[in-house]
C-alpha cells in the first residue's frame, strides 16, 4: 500500500510505545477504575467495543458537556467522535436537558402515546420525505422491523447489502461479497443463526452491474443501503449511482431502505433531503434523540397500505416487531427537542463548514509532508484514509486499513485533550465545536506526523 513507502514501521512502534506508557502514567484513577471493573464485567467494560480505544484501557468519563468530556483524571478532551453519532447535538444541549427533565418528572413509559409522538412523525416526515413513522429504541431495531417488513410484503427472502457495510447487529448484514457473485460470512460473525448466504446478497457499493444481476434473480426484498458508506472510512457514491439504484429496484420489485443514522450528518435531511432520495423506507437512530435512546422507521404510503392489506401479519403483539419500551414518553420528548431546537437548519450550517475546515487543514499537511493519503467528508463528517485516493467501496476501504498507524495517530491526540472516533478516523462536528477545536486537531496531527517522519 501507499503507506509503507513513506512509514517507518520501527519508528512508529517506538513513538506508539512512548505513547502507551505516557497514558498510562497520566491517567492511574481511569486503571484503577478499569481493574475494579475487570472483576465483575466482561473485559473490564460495559459493552466488550469499549477496549477498542486506543490507550489499552478506556478513559473513564467522569461528564461531558458540548462538545468536551471530562475524565476521572481531571483531563478535558475536545471531542470529535461524539459518542459515535449519538451526541451529534452535542453532550446535553439545554434544550435537550430541559425537555427530559420535565418528561422525567411526568412519567417515562406508560404505553400511552403523548402529543410529542405526532410532532416527532410530522417534522421527520418533512426532513426524510416518507409519511409515515413508527418508533424504536435503536437504529438497529429499525432496521430489524424494516427487514422484516420487507419480507413481509413482498414475499421473498433475501436482503441486498454492501459489502463491509454496518446497519448494528442486524444478522442479515455482516455478509461480504465472496469470489464469483457468491456471498460469504464477514470475519468473525459471532454465532449466526443459518449460512448468512441463505438471507443475504453482498455486492460492492458502486457496483451497478453486481446490483443489477442481484436484483434480476427476484429473490431480493429489500436493498438496505447507507446512501454513502460510513463504517469504513466514508465512501461516497458515484454520480449517477443513486438514481440507478431507485430505477432499478422499482424495476425489479425490490424495496429501497435508506439507513440515515450516520449519514444524517449530510444535512437535516440526511442525505435524501440533501440530495432529493426517494426511498421505500428510512431508518434512523443515535443523533434523533441526542443519546437518549431512540429510533426510528419511516414508511412510503404503498409500504404501510401493503403491511395492513396482508391477513395474519401481526404487528400490535407478537408478530415480531416492536419492544416494550419502544415510543415511550422519554424517547419521544428527547427527540421533539433535539430535532425542533437542536440539530436545526442553524446548526448543519455552522457544522457542515468546521468540517470543511477539518478536512482543508488535512489536506494542507498531506501536501506539506507529501503524504500519499486522501480525507472524504460527508456535511458535518470527515475522515481520512492511508491511500491516495478515496475508496469506492467497503472493500477497498477495508484493505486500506493500518491498525497500528491509527493507534498512534489517535493516541498522540487522547494523550494531547483530543479526542477521535475509535474504529476509524473520523471527525464530527457539533454546534458547539469551534473553528478553534478544529485547528487544535490540525497542530496536533501536524506535530504527530513531523514526529513520525523525522
Ligand atoms: N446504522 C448505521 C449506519 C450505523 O452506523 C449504526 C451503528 N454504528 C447503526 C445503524 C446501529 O445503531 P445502534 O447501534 O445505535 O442500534
Amino acid at each position: 500500500s501507499g503507506v509503507a513507502a513513506v512509514i517507518d514501521r520501527e519508528r512508529l512502534a517506538t513513538l506508539l510505545g512512548r505513547e502507551l506508557e505516557d497514558f498510562r502514567a497520566r491517567h492511574p484513577r481511569s486503571l484503577e477504575a478499569h481493574e475494579r471493573a475487570r472483576r465483575s464485567l466482561v473485559g473490564g467494560v460495559p459493552m466488550p467495543w469499549m477496549m477498542r480505544w486506543a490507550g489499552g484501557f478506556p478513559v473513564v468519563a467522569e461528564r461531558a458537556s458540548g462538545n468536551r468530556i471530562v475524565d476521572v483524571d481531571g483531563h478535558e478532551y475536545v471531542d470529535l467522535c461524539l459518542g459515535d453519532t449519538g451526541a451529534m447535538p452535542g453532550h446535553g444541549p439545554a434544550p435537550l436537558v430541559a425537555a427530559v427533565v420535565e418528561q422525567l418528572q411526568r412519567g417515562i413509559t406508560t404505553m400511552l402515546p403523548t402529543d410529542d409522538a405526532a410532532w416527532a412523525g410530522e417534522e421527520l416526515a418533512r426532513r426524510f420525505r416518507v409519511p409515515r413513522w413508527m418508533f424504536t429504541l435503536t437504529a438497529t431495531d429499525a432496521n430489524r422491523a424494516a427487514l422484516r417488513i420487507a419480507r413481509q410484503i413482498t414475499g421473498r427472502r433475501k436482503v441486498l447489502v454492501y459489502s463491509y457495510c454496518y446497519h448494528g447487529s442486524v444478522d442479515e448484514a455482516f455478509a461480504v461479497a465472496g469470489p464469483d457473485g457468491t456471498t460469504v460470512a464477514r470475519e468473525g460473525n459471532v454465532g449466526p443463526a443459518v449460512d448468512v448466504a441463505e438471507t443475504t446478497v453482498a455486492v460492492e457499493f458502486n457496483d451497478l452491474p453486481a446490483l443489477e444481476a442481484a436484483l434480476a434473480t427476484g429473490e431480493i426484498a429489500c436493498v438496505m443501503a447507507e446512501p454513502a458508506m460510513t463504517n469504513m472510512g466514508i465512501v461516497l457514491p458515484d454520480a449517477g449511482y443513486h438514481d440507478a439504484l431507485r430505477r432499478l429496484t422499482r424495476e425489479h420489485g425490490t424495496l429501497l431502505l435508506i439507513d440515515e443514522t450516520h449519514t444524517f450528518s449530510a444535512g437535516p435531511g440526511g442525505c435524501t433531503g440533501a440530495w432529493d432520495l426517494d426511498p421505500d423506507l428510512v431508518s434512523i437512530g443515535k443523533a434523533i434523540g441526542g443519546g437518549i435512546p431512540s429510533g426510528a422507521l419511516g414508511l412510503a404510503d404503498h409500504v404501510t397500505a401493503a403491511m395492513f392489506d396482508q391477513q395474519g401479519a401481526d404487528y400490535e403483539d407478537t408478530g415480531g416487531v416492536g419492544g416494550t419500551l419502544a415510543g415511550n414518553a422519554l424517547s419521544l420528548a428527547a427527540i421533539r427537542a433535539t430535532l425542533g431546537e437542536v440539530l436545526t437548519d442553524a446548526a448543519f450550517a455552522h457544522t457542515i463548514p468546521l468540517a470543511e475546515r477539518f478536512a482543508d487543514g488535512l489536506r494542507d499537511l498531506f501536501a506539506k509532508y507529501a503524504l500519499p493519503w486522501n480525507v472524504t467528508q460527508l456535511g458535518a463528517r470527515a475522515e481520512y484514509r492511508f491511500e491516495p485516493r478515496p475508496a469506492r467501496n467497503g472493500s477497498d476501504a477495508h484493505g486500506a486499513a493500518d491498525p497500528e498507524l491509527e493507534r498512534y495517530l489517535h493516541l498522540h491526540a487522547l494523550n494531547r485533550g483530543l479526542l477521535l472516533t475509535p474504529f476509524h478516523n473520523m471527525a464530527l462536528m457539533s454546534p458547539s465545536t469551534s473553528a478553534a477545536d478544529v485547528d487544535r486537531h490540525s497542530e496536533l496531527f501536524d506535530e504527530a506526523v513531523s514526529e513520525l517522519l523525522a
